[in-house]
């Protein structure tokens, strides 16, 4: 897969990739288990900056922070941005002045668009901030450290009956 494209190669009327391949996958950290759906839309906004925008589809499997297990994580991202390489600070603060756009812009040390790298970091900005496979997930027992989503231990069983037997006091 062909994936730096030079902004000079970008036609008036726009280059459009298909990707179906996940060679730009960080397959050591995300384990994917659906084929790769993508699709990047490069525009020409001038010399210096170009317009991205496109979408990303697959199905990785992340690791629950509370319980530890495996847990199925659906991808569907579309995005639109602006990367920018005007190096030149004076033209960079005049460009900002005229973009009427309040696309997100990343700043390139090169007029290069990395599309591999398009689709890593929008991956990575889909991922939840928390990873919990479920809102209902109990997590590990502190204590045993046994799978409260399958079980119940007994240490647990005594700390939740307290409140409630203390409740029952109140009320008598
Ligand atoms: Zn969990
Ligand atoms: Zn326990």
């Amino acid at each position: 897969m062909k994936t730096q494209v030079q902004f000079a190669d970008i036609s008036h009327t726009g280059n459009r990739y298909e990707i179906s391949e996940d060679s730009w996958l960080p397959q050591h950290e995300l384990k994917r288990i659906a084929p790769v759906e993508a699709e990047i839309n490069l525009n020409r906004k001038g010399d210096s900056r170009v317009e991205v925008h496109g979408f990303l589809k697959t199905v990785i499997t992340l690791v629950c922070d509370r319980c530890l297990a495996d847990y199925v994580f659906q991808v569907d991202v579309v995005f639109h941005l602006i990367l920018d390489a005007s190096l030149e600070k004076s033209w960079h603060m005049k460009e900002l002045e005229c973009s009427d756009t309040d696309l997100d812009t990343i700043m390139l040390d090169q007029p290069v668009v990395d599309l591999e790298e398009i689709l890593r970091q929008q991956l990575y900005l889909s991922l939840p901030e928390k990873l919990i496979c479920s809102e209902k997930c109990k997590g590990l027992c502190p204590h045993c450290g046994t799978d409260l989503n399958d079980t119940q231990c007994c240490c647990v069983s005594e700390e939740k009956v307290s409140p409630f037997a203390v409740l029952a006091k109140l009320k008598k």
